[in-house]
């Protein structure tokens, strides 16, 4: 991406000063590295801002032109500047209200996860429900899971459910059993499965729609309040990183009205396109409202539906069982007739679709869904979503492209969560996060960490991506590597179509919003390997900074 002055006149020349007419800079970015991610004028020094959006973009001499002596100019010191980074699945308002409230297992011991759920017992009553979230079963030093007996030592009085990282199956002790009613004898529901060990027993494992009976006894306690606290938390955290918009890919109405209560109280960091959970859909259809209402800020999404199990717990549905469990499968979670029963409306009343399937049996189900929701009521441009997308083979990628559909595979899973791919095995990873058959076939992939479930940093996945090698070496899939600037693109362009706002960011481009990431090192020339460890200086989201370092 060499720059030459040449490239920036036809800007400047013609949007630029046009706006320029309308509106004087308020302020101005100068004597930067600006990557603009915009092909007509892929390379910047300065630009001008005002009401939140990018007035001019080119050149020193050329911004320095439409100045004055009252605008305020900041000097980029020669910094490295991208459009702000999309994450198109980033679980937001839940994990903020998570953070908040309930016990964090990201940590690497069972002797350490018991010690955090007993500190939280000793001040919680008697009888009421410890939660904990974001533990993983391969990041403890154990080398093997939790037990019912671990959660028991903990907490003898309190029913405990520990939710994996992936968010799939948790993990809970007696007390939990007992409240439940669940035991030897229960049989396991549609979708979800009891987990039993070698002697029949219960492992305290609960999977997938398993862990209804659990989560139907603990009370939803948090307060409105509260749940603005948590949209705050999360998307400070966020900002950080140099995200300026994410797309929250399950949610409730409440989550809106969290959201909308922390942009006006000016604590939404990050702009949101919050999906609604199908479960919440009817509420939304009586009230007239579908995806896409709402400002730049908060917007209503998509509607979310699951087809079936996580990659990172090992229960995707896949054609092929799973390394070293013969008769192992995963679980599908909703049938095509389901799904179609669930969304035939939704679809109808406008609503953008977005349906979670990991294995290629799920993805493929997906796909006739979405062809039969055509069939029944075609809609111009339904950029339907499959959230994930992960295990593909070529028909499957044929079948997306011809249907426009948009896959959000998993952004930092190759680089985080490396330990757990020999489940799917070397060869498998050659058609898992399938970034390069996706960009190959034209297919507008995003960047999505899922988290929880993975880390949200842009720079992991960058590196995941380019170098697809583990934190231990260990290279997965390495027919998927993309260049660095298909990635950048991936994380910046794309991630605006998902949501149907590419005329709005994306790039940084005269009369779009005012979002960008000040980074320390030029990810285009630094060492693939080194990408990870790139510091984050600054985010602007709306001509506002949102982090500083
Ligand atoms: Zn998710």
């Amino acid at each position: 991406m060499k720059s030459s002055r040449r490239e920036f006149v036809g800007l400047v020349g013609v949007a630029a000063l046009k706006a320029a007419s309308v509106t004087k800079p308020e302020l101005i970015l100068h004597n930067g590295s600006i990557h603009t991610m915009d092909s007509a004028n892929p390379r910047a020094e300065a630009v001008a801002i005002a009401g939140g959006r990018f007035l001019a973009v080119g050149t020193n001499a050329e911004i320095e032109n439409i100045s004055s002596a009252s605008v305020k100019k900041i000097d980029l010191g020669r910094r490295t500047v991208f459009p702000g980074f999309i994450d198109a699945h980033l679980h937001t308002a839940s994990s903020g209200l998570r953070h908040l409230k309930e016990v964090d297992c990201d940590l690497r011991s069972i002797a350490a996860i018991q010690a955090a759920i007993r500190e939280r017992a000793a001040k919680t009553p008697a009888g009421q429900w410890v939660v904990g979230f974001k533990y993983d079963d391969t990041k403890t030093s154990d080398g093997r899971a939790l037990r019912i007996a671990d959660l028991d030592a903990a907490a003898p009085n309190h029913p405990v459910i520990i939710t994996h990282r992936g968010g799939h199956t948790s993990w809970v002790n007696s007390r939990a059993l007992q409240v439940a009613d669940v035991n030897e004898k229960t049989p396991d529901p549609p979708g979800g499965k009891f987990e039993r060990g070698p002697n029949g027993k219960l492992t305290g494992r609960a999977m997938e729609t398993a862990t209804a009976p659990f989560r139907s006894k603990i009370r939803n306690t948090a307060t409105r309040s509260e749940r603005r606290e948590g949209v705050k938390l999360i998307t400070k955290m966020i900002a950080r990183t140099g995200i300026t918009s994410v797309n929250d890919p399950q949610g409730s109405p409440e989550d809106l009205t969290a959201y909308q209560d922390a942009y006006e109280s000016g604590d939404l960091s990050v702009r949101v396109y919050g999906f609604i959970s199908q479960g919440f859909i009817k509420r939304m259809l009586a009230a007239g409202v579908h995806s896409g209402l709402g400002n730049e800020w908060v917007r209503v999404g998509a509607m979310k539906m699951v087809c079936d199990g996580s990659i990172s717990e090992r229960d995707a549905r896949v054609s092929q069982p799973y390394i070293g469990r013969p008769d192992d499968y995963g679980i599908l979670v909703r049938t095509g007739d389901q799904l179609f029963e669930d969304s035939r409306e939704a679809h109808a009343a406008g609503w953008h679709i977005g349906t979670h399937a990991n294995g290629d049996v799920a993805i493929d189900i997906v796909l006739k869904l979405y062809e039969r929701l055509q069939k029944e009521t075609p809609r111009r441009d339904p950029r339907f979503r499959i959230e994930h997308c992960t295990v593909i083979n070529d028909d499957l990628v044929r079948r997306i492209k011809a249907q426009g559909v948009i896959p959000t595979p998993f952004s930092s899973y190759v680089y985080y969560h490396g330990e757990k791919m020999k489940e799917y095995g070397a060869e498998r990873l050659n058609h898992m996060f399938a970034l390069r058959s996706f960009l190959d076939a034209g297919v507008r992939a995003t960047m999505s960490s899922d988290y929880p479930p993975g880390p949200f940093e842009p720079m992991m996945f960058l590196q995941s991506a380019v170098t697809r090698t583990d934190t231990h070496g260990t290279v997965w899939g390495p027919t998927q590597r993309i260049t660095i600037e298909e990635a950048l693109r991936v994380a910046t362009v794309h991630g605006s179509y998902a949501s149907f706002e590419e005329k709005q960011k994306g790039t940084i481009e005269a009369g779009k919003l005012a979002d960008l990431v000040v980074v320390g090192r030029d990810p285009l020339t630094a060492d693939p390997s080194t990408l990870v460890n790139i510091p984050i200086e600054r985010t602007m989201v709306g001509g506002q900074w949102m982090f500083e370092a």
